[in-house]
């Protein structure tokens, strides 16, 4: 149960604009930009702006479930086993010796951020998971659902993730764990997918799908005594689904389509429905167009966070960080070529067009914002050649291999190539990526605002673009631009959760060491 007093803080801001409750906390906010117009001679005009937020955070770490779509597959089962091997702290022998458990890999878990400076002049730092109450992932009760019936040792074993020494030491405790059946349309994954669809929801009434999937949720949070309930998508790739006037469009038309069980709404999408009619959050880790525009619509009409799409985990991060670099190093990207391949049940999955399709699209547009940032290296529409290539090479399992190549055009027309070679187990750059979204999605709950022209506290925009640092292709409010920067992705999230306690953003001016 949701304690009635706020967990112990980390630190307290010592601010007139700073109020603490035992369950909450009250930040006072200037908030400061500026509006540029261009003037008829060509220069703009900048006109600098300040609104006053006023932040309030439920401090009360509240019992949270985690459900999972695609629960017994390489994600699923490598998360599960890793927090039952952080609740237990469970070490485990290896060649290289006795390993200990960690979440390396999450940001709010294993990275920290600048909270000020000390009397010297030097910076403070705490972990980010300190900077406002959050749930712990050793404290989510886990949960979902798969096509797949193995139980989460036995999917576990399948995946070939980690190591078997730890495997044989959580093996009994994830062996009781066992996938509720799910929303089986094979028409949306790849046909070789089907072998282990022996765990399907029968029918194909998706009215009564979306039913039963809400029922899921109910019994899971009811038998847990849990107080929230976040639902991810971690399951396949599906192909996109058609976009279609009268039948996805708009939130009435969708509930009306999945009466009439119509064949564009996906497994994904009805996840989706069932969820945020259950007032639970959904995210979705894969890179399909679940949110098709009447679902996001349906969210916003109840006021239910969503996110997406498509986790960041590694090719599509360090992309982020590298053509950000040299645009903004005043280099110019002239042609960006990944090959990736991989031989887990995802690259399988991803041999067929369709679904490769998908990852392709949310894979090409993550440089666009960086590109257009620089209007002196790029003429408007101007773009570098972006190649994407995926492989299934099953010999290789979860390690997948991504291999890519940046050609720039430096000083005089010189060239510059980089090239890279990236090695890593798929799965275990994904997982903590889950634990992210997921504790944030929740802390967001737990997060309302008010400006001067509004009467009574209110949620954020359904779509958390604040989750946009885990994702390939973020979901943004409808008509707001996308950001893929990896860099201003972190940044957005700091400054959002420093302005909830009340402190300015984050600037690395250093005046006080730069001045006499
Ligand atoms: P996986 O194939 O091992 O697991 C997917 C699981 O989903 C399988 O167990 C499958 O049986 C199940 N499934 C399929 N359709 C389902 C449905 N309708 N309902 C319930 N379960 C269903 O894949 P993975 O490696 O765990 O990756 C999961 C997803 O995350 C993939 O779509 C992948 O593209 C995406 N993703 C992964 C990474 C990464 O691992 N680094 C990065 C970005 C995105």
């Amino acid at each position: 149960e949701q304690g009635s007093n706020a967990a112990p803080l980390a630190f307290k801001v010592n601010s007139q604009h700073v109020q603490y409750t035992d369950s909450h906390i009250f930040a006072d906010y200037q908030y400061e930009n500026a509006t540029v117009t261009k003037t008829t001679d060509g220069s703009y005009k900048v006109n600098p702006v300040s609104v006053k937020y006023q932040f309030k955070t439920d401090a009360r770490v509240p019992r949270v479930g985690l459900m999972m779509v695609g629960w017994g597959g390489n994600n699923g089962s490598t998360l599960t086993a890793s927090i039952v091997a952080n609740r237990r702290k469970i070490s485990w022998h290896t060649k290289e010796g006795l390993k200990e458990p960690n979440y390396f890999g999450s940001i709010v878990q294993a990275s920290t951020l600048k909270l000020g400076v000390d009397v010297k002049g030097n910076d403070v730092y705490i972990p980010f998971s300190d900077i406002l109450p959050m749930v712990h992932p050793n404290d989510l009760v886990l949960g979902g659902w798969d096509i797949s019936s193995l139980n989460l040792a036995d999917a576990m074993a399948r995946a070939k993730v980690l190591d078997y020494d730890l495997q044989r030491r959580v093996k009994h405790e994830l062996e009781v764990l066992k996938p509720l059946p799910s929303v089986y349309y094979p028409d949306f994954i790849a046909a070789n997918q089907s072998d282990r669809a022996d765990n399907v929801i029968p029918g194909n009434d998706k009215h009564a799908h979306v039913e039963r999937i809400r029922a899921d949720i109910r019994h899971f949070k009811a038998t847990n005594h849990l107080d929230k309930v976040i639902v991810i998508w971690t399951a396949n790739t599906e192909r996109f689904s058609s976009l279609i006037g009268g039948i996805n469009d708009t939130a009435d038309n969708l509930l009306k389509a999945v009466k009439e069980s119509h064949e564009e709404v996906s497994p994904s999408t009805v996840f989706a429905i069932a969820s945020i009619l259950e007032n639970t959050p959904f995210i979705n880790g894969s890179p399909q167009n679940t949110f098709v525009p009447g679902c996001i619509e349906l969210a916003e009409r109840h006021s239910v966070y969503i996110g997406g799409d498509d986790f960041k985990s590694g090719q599509t991060k360090v992309k982020s960080v590298i053509v950000d670099f040299l645009v903004n190093a005043g280099i110019k990207p002239l042609s960006i070529t990944s090959y990736n391949h991989l031989g887990n049940n995802d690259g399988k999955n991803l041999s067929a067009p369709q679904q490769f399709r998908s990852k392709e699209i949310s894979k090409s547009n993550v440089v666009d914002d960086m590109v257009a940032a620089n209007q002196i290296l790029y003429k408007e529409g101007e773009h570098p050649d972006h190649v994407v290539v995926i492989k299934y090479v099953p010999a290789v399992g979860d390690s997948k291999r991504a291999l890519d190549e940046y050609v720039s055009e430096i000083f005089m027309g010189g060239r510059n190539t980089v090239s890279m070679y990236n090695t890593c187990e798929d799965s275990l750059l994904a997982s903590p990526l889950i634990l992210d979204l997921v504790i944030l999605a929740e802390l967001m709950t737990r997060i309302e605002y008010k400006t001067d022209a509004m009467t009574e506290y209110a949620p954020f925009n359904s779509v958390l673009s604040i989750l946009s640092y885990m994702l390939k292709a973020p979901l943004v409010p409808v008509g707001t631009q996308v950001i893929n920067a990896l860099s201003k992705q972190r940044l957005a999230m700091e400054n959002i959760f420093r302005a909830c306690v009340g402190l300015p953003p984050q600037n690395e001016m250093l005046l006080e060491a730069k001045m006499q």
